[in-house]
């Protein structure tokens, strides 16, 4: 091991073991980083719920598993209610494994956007890191962000600018974007597809918007994700003609990503502050352009008129009219933006850089 290696807990999120897909996009980041970081030599050991599901290239690396109850997620609560730790929750057992451990290592990494990790920083020996996934949706993490953005808010990073933007920090935020490891993702050329759309199927993410399109240009549109709200799905499926949306469920990202790279284009319709935004990097990886409102993470990501366009948030009229005109747009490019911005080995480089700037301020 080099001497610039470093000895790294990474501790997952609580919602969900690591292949559910109940963590939503932090899931894939935690693999893509695990495993940019192994060819950077660092020891590496993960904490996380049981039953995870690691890539191949992870073999090596040091795995603590505890099984427990999910925590809720915070998109899903009142924005003023309470921080709770169920009972038999999940959460505190990682964090008593990654304290533990994380006395001996250079630095703990947290990726739960959860309240406990973030105001346990100030008060413990371990040098806790959060990478936060999320942008505000909660008074008490936005609180305690906040305090830890005032005890050293060099301990933090986030996704995007605009995700940072919506909390209150003393300086400038450090960003590391995210990371997708390319050899998992073919680019395929044909632009005559079908349109997409992929995420959790849940409100925030406004797949009806997606829908209206696919039923204006009167088209198919082809679905992917986590089913989170049943009842949501219902309810979009009755207000369009039968035929307008084709479920594919929550597939691996080898089946995902040969089913997303056919598409002539992906609809994103975030209605929220969206941290960053995986499936869009993930369709460009592929090279389909994507058509979004100009809202959050991808309102940063995208290129409008070289890897996709952006429109206002929340018209889906302007929206519908990207969507009939993305075959202006070279596919080429979308990939390219990604080999250059977006790669598991750029983003474990700016990780790695955030970490050894705080441990060793003088580098
Ligand atoms: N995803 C997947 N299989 C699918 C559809 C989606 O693995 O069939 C994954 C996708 O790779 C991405 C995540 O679901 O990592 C969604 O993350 P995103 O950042 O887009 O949104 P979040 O759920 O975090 O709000």
């Amino acid at each position: 091991m080099s001497s610039s290696s470093l000895k790294l807990v990474l501790v997952s999120t609580p919602i969900g073991h690591l292949g559910s897909g109940r963590g939503g996009g932090v899931e894939l980041t935690i693999c893509s980083l695990l495993k940019g970081l192994i060819s950077l030599g660092h020891d590496l050991t993960l904490v996380t719920p049981a039953g995870s599901l690691l890539p191949n290239e992870c073999s090596e690396i040091q795995i603590k598993e505890f099984s427990g109850l999910d925590q809720p997620s915070w998109q899903h609560c009142d924005p003023n209610c309470s921080a709770s730790i169920p009972f038999q929750g999940v959460l505190p057992k990682l964090w008593e494994e990654a304290l533990e451990i994380g006395s001996h290592a250079d630095a703990v990494l947290n990726f739960s956007y959860d309240w406990l990790p973030l105001w346990l920083t100030p008060r413990v020996d371990s040098r806790l890191f959060h990478l936060i996934s999320m942008g505000n949706v909660s008074s008490i993490m936005k609180s305690v962000i906040t305090d830890i953005a005032d005890f050293d808010q060099n301990r933090l990073a986030f996704h995007t600018y605009r995700q940072a933007a919506d909390f209150s920090l003393v300086g400038k935020p450090v960003v590391v974007g995210n990371g997708f490891d390319l050899d998992e993702y073919e680019f395929q050329e044909s632009s005559n597809g079908p349109l997409g759309w992929a995420g959790r199927i849940s409100r925030e993410k406004g797949l009806e918007d997606a829908v209206s399109v696919a039923a204006a240009l009167e088209t198919r549109l082809l679905v992917w994700g986590f089913m989170e709200d049943i009842e949501y799905a219902k309810e979009i499926e009755e207000s369009v003609p039968l035929g307008t949306i084709e479920w594919r469920g929550f597939l691996p990202t080898s089946d995902f990503q040969k089913q997303l790279g056919i598409c002539s284009a992906l609809i994103n319709t975030p209605k929220w502050n969206e941290a960053y935004g995986n499936v869009v990097v993930e369709a460009m990886a592929c090279g389909v352009p994507v058509v979004a409102y100009d809202r959050g993470g991808p309102g940063e990501i995208i290129n409008s008129g070289i890897t996709g366009l952006l429109v206002p948030p929340d018209d889906v009229k302007a929206l519908t009219l990207a969507a009939s005109r993305v075959k202006e747009l070279n596919r080429r490019s979308c990939r390219r933006w990604v080999e250059q911005f977006a790669s598991k080995e750029i983003f474990a480089s700016r990780v790695d850089s955030w970490i050894k700037s705080v441990l060793d301020p003088k580098m």
